[in-house]
């Protein structure tokens, strides 16, 4: 039986990211994964996606190139080679993480693991004994009672990143952020795409002002969405795929992106059998990722915290650092950035107003159009930066939407997680011109001294 401190089931984000940081930290690390070192965010998520997305920015770019004075001709899109440059892209980073991982002296362990005792995974027969277990077995994508996934015609984002030819029209279930960043795609790549939302609003969890801009973009971009109306039944055909919806209304399309949430990895692991508390198939923990059971750690999908990759990194260093005995902070789960790579994108940290608001704060709000901001003018995106502040208090949420504004959320981050008041943000000098200018004139203008906004 091999013997370890640290004994990781799962290699994707959360997994790899405590076996990186406890192997800093001098301790002896096994990672077991079944599938691909990465999991779901390097080879089915977000790297694969935000290559498509990229492509579908350079198509419409190309279609829009006069509005720029540049001649050229959106001709078609040759999936194979986008595929190609997304496989690419994916491919360098695994080399570059399979190198990492060696680097780092960690034991890398190929094949399905299973706990078979409170610190012992069992992996083809042979067993690993950790002082400290740490559960990383991630999420699939789910699907709805009586919806099948046959792969062809109704699908998951398991089969859309992976698409041959760019489907004549597509409903996406689910308006989400899965499911509006493929119909930004697929949009953009030249489909008739058609969400169905059961909530009042695309990106539901983002602030209201933010699904909302987001709406009225896509209604400009031509995508379709129902919204407040559940799914009732969909049937396949040679012509395609056909939804019916609880009111009645009926669509038809080619394919059914099926983008109705994840659920966690974690039937028949022996999970329940060493006594791990679950609620509803998440592995329950405390702010420093315990579990019920002592030397039992769990991080990323597996939990019932963000389904982020950022998110996964952070919980896999906090409980390396944890059993190193650093005594980390707990994670502050309001001050994770959140982005939607869709076009327009949607960027938020922090409360909504409505958040903001339940938890009892007395609530300013500032909204900066992005019709101020040069660079927006010069890049022709439509947008805000909204901010939602405790009457004479520290920023409580920043709500951007825009192109680019998700690397607005490097600094957006910095001004929740340091409980940054508007007077200290205005004293910041941005550069000219950038869209980080938004930013700064939005504090500018809650700190009472606004430059490049009118009212
Ligand atoms: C389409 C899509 C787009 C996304 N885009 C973004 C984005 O832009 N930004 C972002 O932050 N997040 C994004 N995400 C979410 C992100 O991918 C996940 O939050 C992240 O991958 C979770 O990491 P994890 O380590 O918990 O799980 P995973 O990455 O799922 O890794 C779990 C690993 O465990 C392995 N495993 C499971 N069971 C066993 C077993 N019994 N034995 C051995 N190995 C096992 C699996 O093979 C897998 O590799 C996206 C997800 C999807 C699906």
């Amino acid at each position: 039986m091999s013997q370890f401190d640290v004994v990781i089931l799962g290699g994707g984000s959360g997994g790899y990211a405590c076996a990186l940081r406890s192997a800093q930290l001098g301790l002896s690390v096994a990672l077991i994964e079944e599938d691909k070192l990465g999991g779901t965010c390097l080879h089915r998520g977000c790297i694969p996606t935000k290559a498509l997305l990229h492509a579908g920015e350079v198509a419409d770019n190309t279609r829009h190139a006069s509005d720029f004075g540049v001649n050229a001709e959106f001709i078609s899109i040759d999936m194979l080679a986008v595929n190609a440059y997304k496989d690419g892209v994916v491919s360098k980073l695994h080399k570059g993480l399979q190198g990492l991982v060696k680097s780092r002296n960690v034991t890398y362990i190929e094949g399905h693991g299973k706990l078979v005792g409170k610190n012992i995974v069992e992996v083809n027969g042979l067993q690993y004994t950790g002082k400290n277990v740490v559960l990383a077995t991630g999420s699939y994508p789910k699907t709805l009672p009586g919806l099948t996934i046959d792969g062809k015609q109704i699908i998951t984002s398991e089969q859309a990143i992976k698409m041959e030819h760019v489907p004549a029209s597509v409903i996406v279930l689910g308006g989400g952020v899965i499911g509006c960043e493929f119909a930004s795609v697929w949009k953009s790549f030249g489909s008739e795409v058609t969400i169905i939302e059961g909530l009042p609003h695309l990106v539901a969890l983002e602030d209201e002002s933010s699904s909302k801009q987001l709406e009225r973009a896509y209604r400009k971009r031509g995508i379709n969405f129902e919204l407040g109306v559940r799914f009732a039944s969909a049937t396949t055909s040679q012509n395609g795929v056909t939804v019916t919806l609880e009111d009645g209304k009926v669509f038809t399309a080619e394919v059914l992106l099926v983008a109705v949430g994840r659920g966690p990895v974690s039937a028949n692991l022996g999970y329940e059998e060493q006594g791990l508390t679950m609620d509803r198939g998440y592995l329950i923990v405390d702010n420093k990722c315990r579990t019920n059971v002592p030397g039992i750690w769990a991080v990323g999908d597996l939990i019932p915290t963000l389904q982020l990759a950022h998110v996964g990194f952070a919980e896999g260093i906090l409980v390396a650092e944890e059993i190193a005995g650093l005594n980390p902070r707990a994670i502050n789960y309001d001050g994770v950035p959140r982005v939607t790579y869709s076009e327009p994108e949607v960027a938020s940290v922090g409360l909504t107003t409505a958040q903001a608001k339940e938890r009892g704060h007395d609530v300013v709000e500032l909204n900066y159009d992005l019709a101020g901001n040069g660079k927006a003018q010069i890049l022709k995106t439509a947008g805000s930066v909204k901010l939602v502040a405790a009457k004479n208090g520290p920023v409580l949420g920043i709500h951007m939407v825009g192109a680019r504004v998700g690397e607005l959320l490097a600094e957006a981050q910095l001004i929740f997680n340091w409980e940054a008041e508007a007077s200290d943000v205005a004293a910041l000098i941005h550069a000219h011109p950038t869209l980080s200018e938004a930013v700064g004139e939005a504090h500018l203008a809650l700190a009472g001294k606004p430059l490049h906004a009118h009212g």
